[in-house]
C-alpha cells in the first residue's frame, strides 16, 4: 500500500482521539492529508524587532525579552492574565483570556523569551494578545521561516495548536523520506526547473530560506494547476474521441433567405467571425460544446438566431433556453418577428402555459411541426420529446447548472451541438480554467452607433435632482428602469423597499402625465409579461422593478437605468443592471442611487462601474475585489478547492499549465504511453469520481 494513504491515527503523536478530531476540524484523515495541510503563513524569526520601534502594522513580530511581573484580574465571569515584557528597549503588556491557569503555571521569571504575535494598541498601551512564547536558546533561530498552521479551538485544546501541528508535520516528513514520489512528466520538472517533490513539500512546511520557499510555492502551485487543465482538457479530448457529432454540412435555404432577405443589419465583425467558428464546429464531425461571450447588447441572440437557421437547413430542430421566462417570451417575440414569411415554425414552451398548451407543444414537437423551439427549464423536463432535436442554445448561462445542461443531451440519439451563451464576462485566467473544457468565442464588438452609457453615482441626498432629470427624459419621449436590490433572505424586506419607492416615485410623478409599472419576482409570469409589454410599447415611462429584468430585457426606447440601493449590488450584477439601457440611438445614462456614507469596497465598486463600461474589466475587478469565491459556476470548478494557486496572481503558472497540457493531449490523447500512467490513473479517477457529471 501506499505510504501516504496511511491513516493518521498511525502516525506518532496522534492516536485515535486526535485523528477523529483532525478528521472532524481539518478533513485530515491520512498522512497525505496532512502533508497537504499547508501553513498559511510564515514568521521570519531571523528578524528580531525592539519594543522601542516596534510596527504595529505588521501581522507578526518577532521579539526577544524577560518577563518581570503578572497580574490576574478578574472581571465578571472572565478571567485575564497580563505579564509584562521588558526586552532592553521597553515595556509591553502580552494578555491572555484563555488557557490563563496553565500559562500562569508556565512562564517564569528570568527566562529570556522568544516571543512571536501580533502587536496592537489597547487604550494607548503596546499589548500583544496571545502570543506565542517559547524560552530562547542558541537552536531558536535556526528555524528561521517558522510555519504556522491553521487550527481550531478543538483541536488546541488537545494540544494541536500552531506549533503542535508543526511538531506533527516533523514528524511525519521525516517517517515519507523516500516516499514522496514525482507526480509531474520529467519533462515539466526539467523545462520548468521544478523542485523535486519532496523536496518541495519538505520547504514549503520547513523552508530552507526565502528562496527555497518560493520555489517550493511554485512548484506545488505548478502541481495543483496542471492537474486541473489536466482533469478538464482531458474531458474534452475524451468526449471528441468517444462521441461522434452531426455533421451540418450544408448552409441552406432557411439561413441563406434569411440572410439576404431579413437580416436588420450588417452584421458585426465579432458576429461573423463567431459564427464561423460555430460553423466550423458544426461541420467538424465532432459534438460542439463552446462557450460564447459577449457584453451585454453585444448582439448574442442574432448570432443564435443564425446558427439556428444552420440547423434548420440540416434537417434539425433547434432550440433556445433562456433562464426566465420573460427572456424566454421576449426571445420568442423576436425571432417571430425576425423569421415572419419564411415558413418557419417557431414555438415557445414555458411553465406558465396552460396545460392543453403545453400538450399541444409538445405533440407538434415530437412529431416534427415545430422547427425552433423557445423556451425555460420546462425544455428540459423528461417528457419532452423532441423529433430530431440537433442543436441547444443556453442563453445566460450562468443560470444553469452542468447537470442541467447535460440533460439535454438525452433528448436526442445523437448529442447535439451545445452553445451557451454568456454576458458575464468571465476574466480571461478563469475562463481558462473554469472553462477549459469547452472551446470558447468572444464578441468583443458592439454593434455600431452606440453611445457608450454614461454612468453617475448619486446619493440620497441627491434624490430631487434625480427626479428632474427623470422629467427631463421623459419629455424627450424617453423610458426609465428604476431597480430595486432583491436580498433573498428576506423577500418581505425587499418588497417592502420596492413599495416604499414606488409611493416616493407616484408621488413626484403624478398621472395623468406619467405612468409607472412594477414587476417583482411575488407576481405572476402572466402579470410579469403584461407589465413588460406595456413597457416595451411604451405605454408606461416607468418600470419599477427588483432584478427580475437583470437579464438580457431588451427596450431599445429605455435610456435610464436607476438603480437603488447600489451599494448592495455586486459588480457583475451593476454591469449587467446597465446593459438594459444603451441599446438605442440615443444618449443612455445608468445612475447608482447609494446612501451617503459607504463601506470601502462598496466605494470601489462603484467607483469602477462609473469609471469604465468594459465588462471584461469589471469582471477583472470583482475577481480582485471578491476573489472567486463568490463568483456564479465557480462551485463546480474545482477552482475554490485549489489550496495554493490563486488564479488571479498566479496567471503566468495558469497560461503555462493549460499551454503543456493542451499540447501533452494533442501528442497522447488518450495517455497511453507508459511515462503517462500516472496521469491516466488520475484522470480516470477524477473521471469515474462522485461528484463528476461525465458529459458537462
Ligand atoms: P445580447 O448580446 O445582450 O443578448 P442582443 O442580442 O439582445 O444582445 O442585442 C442587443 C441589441 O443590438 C438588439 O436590439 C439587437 O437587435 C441589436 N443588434 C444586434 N446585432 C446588431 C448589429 N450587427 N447591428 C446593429 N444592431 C444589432
Ligand atoms: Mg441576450
Amino acid at each position: 500500500m501506499n505510504l501516504l494513504e496511511t491513516d493518521i491515527s498511525y502516525l506518532k503523536g496522534v492516536g485515535p482521539a486526535r485523528a477523529q478530531l483532525l478528521g472532524r476540524e481539518l478533513e485530515v484523515f491520512t498522512y497525505h492529508d496532512l502533508l497537504m495541510h499547508f501553513p498559511f503563513r510564515y514568521v521570519d524569526r531571523s528578524h528580531i524587532s525592539t519594543i522601542d520601534k516596534l510596527d504595529p502594522e505588521a501581522p507578526v513580530v518577532v521579539l526577544r525579552g524577560k518577563i518581570d511581573r503578572m497580574n490576574t484580574v478578574t472581571t465578571g465571569r472572565t478571567v485575564r492574565l497580563t505579564a509584562r515584557l521588558f526586552d532592553g528597549t521597553g515595556y509591553m503588556e502580552l494578555v491572555w483570556f484563555q488557557g490563563v491557569k496553565w500559562v500562569k503555571e508556565s512562564l517564569k521569571p528570568d527566562v529570556e523569551y522568544l516571543v512571536m504575535g501580533k502587536a496592537s494598541y489597547y487604550s494607548g498601551m503596546l499589548q500583544m494578545a496571545h502570543p506565542d512564547l517559547e524560552p530562547f536558546t542558541s537552536e531558536s533561530l535556526s528555524m528561521r521561516q517558522m510555519p504556522i498552521y491553521s487550527t481550531t479551538e478543538k483541536l488546541k485544546a488537545k494540544g494541536l495548536n500552531p506549533k503542535g501541528i508543526s511538531r506533527l508535520m516533523n514528524t511525519l516528513l521525516a517517517q515519507l523520506k523516500g516516499h514522496i514520489p514525482e507526480n509531474l512528466p520529467p519533462e515539466m520538472v526539467q523545462k520548468y526547473k521544478l523542485m523535486d517533490r519532496e523536496q518541495a513539500f519538505r520547504n514549503i512546511h520547513f523552508p530552507d530560506d526565502a528562496q527555497a520557499l518560493s520555489q517550493a510555492l511554485f512548484r506545488m502551485k505548478f502541481e495543483e494547476l496542471y492537474y486541473l487543465q489536466l482533469d478538464y482538457q482531458y474531458r474534452r479530448t475524451d468526449r471528441h474521441l468517444n462521441s461522434s457529432g452531426r455533421v451540418f454540412n450544408t448552409v441552406g435555404q432557411h439561413f441563406n433567405s434569411f440572410y439576404n432577405q431579413k437580416l436588420p443589419f450588417p452584421l458585426t465583425g465579432a458576429q461573423k467571425r463567431v459564427i464561423k467558428e460555430i460553423r466550423g464546429d458544426m461541420k467538424s464531425g465532432r459534438q460542439m460544446n463552446r462557450l460564447l461571450q459577449g457584453d451585454v447588447g453585444s448582439g448574442k441572440t442574432l448570432v443564435a438566431l443564425l446558427t439556428m437557421l444552420i440547423a434548420l437547413d440540416n434537417g434539425c430542430q433547434a432550440c433556445l433556453m433562456a433562464p426566465t421566462e420573460i427572456l424566454a417570451s421576449q426571445h420568442y417575440a423576436t425571432f417571430c418577428r425576425m423569421l415572419d414569411g419564411l415558413g418557419i415554425q417557431v414555438a415557445l414552451l414555458t411553465g406558465s402555459l396552460k396545460a392543453s398548451q403545453k400538450k399541444q407543444v409538445k405533440q407538434r414537437l415530437e412529431a416534427g411541426e415545430i422547427d425552433l423551439l423557445i423556451g425555460t427549464h420546462a425544455l428540459i423536463e423528461d417528457n419532452v420529446k423532441f423529433n430530431n432535436l440537433g442543436y441547444v442554445v443556453i442563453d445566460e448561462q450562468h443560470r444553469f447548472g452542468v447537470q442541467q445542461r447535460s440533460r439535454l443531451w438525452t433528448k436526442s440519439k445523437v448529442p447535439p451541438h451545445i452553445l451557451v451563451m454568456t454576458a458575464t464576462p468571465i476574466p480571461r485566467t478563469l475562463a481558462m480554467t473554469m472553462y477549459a473544457d469547452l472551446e470558447c468565442s468572444v464578441i468583443d464588438e458592439l454593434p455600431p452607433g452606440r453611445h457608450p452609457i454614461k454612468t453617475l453615482h448619486g446619493r440620497d441626498s441627491m434624490r430631487l435632482k434625480l427626479f428632474g432629470f427623470m422629467r427631463q427624459e421623459i419629455a424627450k419621449g424617453r423610458q426609465i428602469y428604476v431597480v430595486y436590490p432583491l436580498i433573498t433572505e428576506s423577500e418581505t424586506l425587499d418588497l417592502k423597499a420596492l413599495e416604499e419607492g414606488v409611493q416616493a416615485l407616484s408621488c413626484s410623478f403624478p398621472l395623468p402625465q406619467y405612468r409607472l409599472g412594477i414587476v417583482h419576482g411575488r407576481m405572476s409570469a402572466e402579470e410579469k409579461a403584461f407589465e413588460m409589454d406595456r413597457f416595451k410599447r411604451g405605454e408606461t415611462h416607468i418600470l419599477v422593478s427588483t432584478t427580475v429584468i437583470e437579464v438580457g430585457v431588451d427596450v431599445p426606447n429605455a435610456t435610464v437605468m436607476v438603480i437603488e440601493n447600489a451599494e448592495r449590488f455586486g459588480l457583475s450584477q451593476l454591469h449587467q443592471l446597465r446593459g438594459r439601457v444603451g441599446r438605442g440611438g440615443g444618449q443612455s445614462y445608468c445612475i447608482l442611487m447609494t446612501k451617503d456614507q459607504l463601506s470601502k469596497s462598496a466605494e470601489e465598486r462603484i467607483r469602477t462601474m462609473v469609471a469604465t463600461n468594459d465588462g471584461f474589466q469589471i469582471a477583472e475587478a470583482d475577481l480582485k475585489l471578491r476573489g472567486p469565491g463568490d463568483l456564479q459556476g465557480l462551485q463546480q470548478s474545482g477552482i475554490l478547492e485549489l489550496k495554493l494557486a490563486d488564479i488571479v496572481d498566479d496567471e503566468p503558472i495558469v497560461c503555462a499549465t493549460r499551454n503543456e497540457v493542451r499540447d501533452l493531449l494533442e501528442a497522447d490523447p488518450k495517455l497511453e504511453q507508459p511515462q503517462h500512467l500516472k496521469l491516466k490513473q488520475y484522470v480516470l479517477k477524477k473521471l469515474n469520481g462522485p461528484n463528476w457529471d461525465k458529459i458537462s
